[in-house]
């Protein structure tokens, strides 16, 4: 599979958003046209793609590779790299290894840690960042597929699904957003609603605009 590599961009300020790529696909305006409620089958097919997780891999190095351009935002001091380790759920076993770490700095003075925004790990959470954008209703086919064949638990997708409805709503970065989705994007619809306002050339592509639109809520516990 070919994935064309996209230069990730980081926000522009505080609280900022990574919009200059996205702006190019008009995510809030695109309206498409069609209701569905779960994301293609298709897509699903992405967790079982390795390839689609090294893409994802490439674009956190190149978020990680702008946090280490920049200093430490308390004294200005030297960026070292100081990754976390992970376990992460929800990966292909080929890429287990690399998706062992969160890439992360501290501060060469100060001890400060720095850690960048990732597409790959939202928060703390051990599944990683891209079955949270499968969550779809339950009885479906999309929801047969994380739950059967990536054997998550029924309670965690039910904690997933209320996460989208109630805690995503009061997220800063949500809120931050929402207003320039038009037509808006009721709690109920999400994710499949947010995801359906990509417009990539296909589902790997849409997938890691999504990834990297919510991406400034990895940074922070969700
Ligand atoms: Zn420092």
């Amino acid at each position: 599979m070919g994935f064309r590599f996209v230069v990730v961009t980081f926000g522009d300020g505080q609280g900022g958003i990574p919009l200059r790529d996205l702006d190019r696909q008009d995510p809030f305006g695109g309206v498409s046209g069609y209701e569905t409620k779960e994301t293609p089958p298709v897509c699903h097919a992405l967790l079982h793609d390795p390839a689609f997780f090294r893409f994802l891999s490439h674009i956190d190095a190149e978020l990680a590779e702008e946090a280490r351009k920049g200093c430490c935002p308390r004294c200005a001091g030297p960026l070292h790299v100081a990754d976390f380790p992970r376990k992460p759920r929800g990966c292909p076993a080929t890429v287990r290894e690399e998706y062992s770490r969160r890439l992360s700095f501290t501060c060469g003075r100060c001890a400060t840690r720095t850690t960048p925004a990732s597409v790959r790990f939202l928060g703390r959470r051990v599944y990683v960042a891209v079955m949270l954008m499968l969550v779809s209703p339950a009885g479906g086919h999309a929801a047969a597929s994380v739950r059967d064949g990536l054997k998550v638990p029924a309670r965690t997708l039910l904690r997933w699904r209320a996460w989208w409805r109630k805690d995503f709503q009061q997220t800063r970065f949500w809120q931050s957003v929402r207003a320039r989705f038009m037509p808006p994007l009721p709690a109920t619809g999400l994710p499949v609603s947010l995801f359906e306002r990509f417009q990539g050339s296909d589902c790997p592509e849409r997938m890691a605009q999504l990834l990297r639109f919510v991406c400034p809520m990895s940074a922070y516990p969700v």
